[in-house]
C-alpha cells in the first residue's frame, strides 16, 4: 500500500500495477486538488510522464515552454533546454490540479486502487527496527473517510510512505530531516497576464528584502498557457537570515519588482499566495525498513541546485517500486534496502555538490560574483542550467561536467561541516573542525 497520491505516490502505484502487483494508494484528499507548486516540469519530469504514457495528456492541459530567462544584477539571457540523448529539449508548465489527478487516474487505470477522501491517521502495530540506521516496520495503517469520520485498518504487506514534505506518517516510523543541511521554502501564487503562453519560464536571481538586501534563494514567473501565470520566491535555510525572514514581504517585495510588462499587481492576482518547505539533497532519513520505504519530499528527494520535486518524486517512485517487487519475489528487506544504495548511487554525489553550490551562493557576495560573471556569458549560463536541472550528458565532457567535476573535486575534499563553516564565514568552526580532523 502506498500513503499519499501525489507524484511520488501515484508513480510507485502506475509501476507497481503495471507489473501485475495488487496496490493501493491512500490519499487524504480528492482528485482533482490543488497543490502549492511552482507548476514548472523540467525535462527530467517529461521523461517520465512520457515514459508513463502520459506527456499527450500533459500537453493536452498544460504549456510546453523551450528554456529559462534568467535575470540578475541588472543583466538577463534566454536559454534553451540542452539537447540530450533521454531527455526531451522541453518542459511544460501545467497546473498540479490538473497533471496529479491524471497520473493518479493512470495509475487506476493500470488497476492499482486510489482510495480518495481517506487520511491515514497512523500506522498499524508499529515495532522499532533492530537494525541501526533502519526504520521500524508496520503491518499496514488506521485511515479515517473525511466523508463519513469512520475509522478502519488497512493491512498491507509493504508500506510505502509518499506523503509529502511534512510526512507525518514517514516520522512516526522514525524518519527524520538533517536539519545541518539546506532545506527551502518557497511561496506562490496565480496571476492573470497577457503573456500567459510565453515560450520561456523566467528566474530572479537577484531577490532582496524590503531593505534592499540579497536573499538566497530566486523568485519565478512561470507560464501556464490558459490566462494565468505562477508567480513565486523561494529561498533557503543555508542564511543565517533565514529564521528572521518573512516569506509573505518577501514575496509583495517580488511581485512590486518583477518585469513590469507581466502585469503583475493585486488586480491581476487570483488569490493569496501560499507556501510550503521544500525538505532537499536526501535530508531525510532513513529511508527503509523491514517492510517500509520512503519516497519523494518525504525522503528529501528534492534538487537542492533548482527546488525540483516532481521529477525525483517520479523517479523515486519508481525505484521503489522496482524494489518492492523484488522483495515481494522473495528479496525481503536486502531488496527494499537495495532501493537506499541505488538511490545514494544515482544522486548522491550529485546532491553532495548541489548542497555544496547552494551554501556557495548563499554568500550575498559571492552570489553577486558568480552570477555577475556568469550573466556575461550565454555558453557558460546554458551549461549552467543543464548542470543545475541534472541534465548533464553521459557521452560528453562539456563546460557543464567539467565545471560540475570541478564543484564534486572541492566536495570530495572538503567534509560538508568544513563547507558549512567556510561559505558562513565561520571561521572560529572551521578552525575547530581543521584542528579535529
Ligand atoms: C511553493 C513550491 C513550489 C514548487 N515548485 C516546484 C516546481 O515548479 N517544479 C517541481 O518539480 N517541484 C516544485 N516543488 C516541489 C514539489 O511540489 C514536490 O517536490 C512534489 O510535490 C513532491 O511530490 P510527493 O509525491 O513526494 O509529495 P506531495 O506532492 O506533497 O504529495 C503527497 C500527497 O500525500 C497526501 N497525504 C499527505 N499526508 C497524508 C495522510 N496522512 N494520509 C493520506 N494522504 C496524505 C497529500 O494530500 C498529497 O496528495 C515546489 C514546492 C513548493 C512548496
Amino acid at each position: 500500500m502506498i500513503v499519499g497520491g501525489g507524484p511520488s505516490g501515484s508513480a510507485c502505484a502506475y509501476w507497481l500495477a503495471k507489473s501485475g502487483w495488487d496496490v493501493a494508494v491512500i490519499e487524504r484528499k480528492t482528485f482533482p486538488r490543488e497543490k502549492t507548486c511552482g507548476d514548472g516540469l523540467t525535462p527530467r519530469s517529461v521523461r517520465q510522464l512520457a515514459d508513463m504514457g502520459l506527456e499527450p495528456q500533459v500537453a493536452a492541459k498544460g504549456h510546453r515552454y523551450d528554456g529559462l530567462r534568467s535575470y540578475g544584477f541588472g543583466q538577463s539571457l534566454e536559454m534553451r533546454w540542452p539537447e540530450h540523448p533521454h531527455f526531451p529539449s522541453y518542459g511544460y508548465c501545467v497546473t498540479r490540479f490538473d497533471l496529479d489527478a491524471l497520473v493518479a487516474e493512470n495509475a487506476a487505470s493500470l488497476g492499482a486502487t486510489v482510495l480518495t477522501g481517506t487520511e491515514v491517521l497512523d500506522v498499524l502495530e508499529p515495532r522499532s527496527s533492530m537494525r541501526d540506521g533502519a526504520l521500524g516496520s508496520c503491518s499496514g495503517v488506521i485511515v479515517k473517510q473525511k466523508a463519513t469520520g469512520a475509522t478502519s485498518e488497512i493491512r498491507g504487506r509493504i508500506v510505502v510512505v509518499a506523503d509529502g514534505a511534512n510526512s507525518r506518517i514517514g516520522r512516526a516510523l522514525g524518519t527524520s530531516r538533517r536539519r545541518d543541511w539546506p532545506m527551502g521554502m518557497a511561496l506562490r501564487g496565480y496571476y492573470t497576464s497577457d503573456l500567459h503562453d510565453d515560450d520561456f519560464i523566467e528566474s530572479h536571481l537577484d531577490i532582496r528584502d524590503p531593505e534592499g538586501n540579497v536573499i538566497p534563494g530566486y523568485g519565478w514567473i512561470f507560464p501556464l498557457g490558459d490566462g494565468r501565470i505562477n508567480v513565486g520566491v523561494g529561498l533557503l535555510s543555508t542564511d543565517r537570515r533565514w529564521k528572521g525572514i518573512n516569506t509573505s514581504t518577501l514575496m509583495e517585495t517580488f511581485v512590486d519588482f518583477a518585469p513590469e510588462h507581466w502585469g503583475i499587481s493585486p488586480e491581476t492576482s487570483c488569490g493569496p499566495a501560499t507556501g510550503g518547505r521544500l525538505p532537499m539533497g536526501l535530508s531525510v532519513g532513513p529511508r527503509t525498513g523491514a517492510n517500509v520505504i520512503v519516497i519523494g519530499d518525504a525522503s528529501g528527494s528534492i534538487n537542492p541546485f533548482n527546488g525540483e520535486g516532481i521529477a525525483y518524486g517520479y523517479e523515486t517512485g519508481r525505484l521503489a517500486a522496482a524494489s518492492v517487487a523484488e522483495s515481494l519475489l522473495g528479496g525481503g528487506t536486502d531488496a527494499l534496502d537495495e532501493y537506499n544504495e541505488r538511490l545514494l548511487k544515482g544522486y548522491g554525489p550529485y546532491y553532495d555538490v548541489a548542497r555544496a553550490f547552494v551554501r556557495l551562493i548563499s554568500e550575498p557576495k559571492l552570489m553577486a560574483l558568480c552570477v555577475g560573471v556568469g550573466m556575461r556569458s550565454e555558453t557558460l549560463m546554458s551549461e549552467l542550467l543543464g548542470m543545475m536541472a541534472n541534465l548533464m550528458r553521459p557521452d560528453e565532457l562539456g563546460p557543464a561536467e567539467v565545471g560540475y567535476r570541478a564543484l564534486a573535486g572541492l566536495v570530495r575534499i572538503l567534509p560538508d561541516r568544513v563547507l558549512t563553516a567556510l561559505f558562513n564565514d565561520q571561521t572560529a568552526d572551521l578552525r575547530s573542525v581543521s584542528s579535529a580532523a
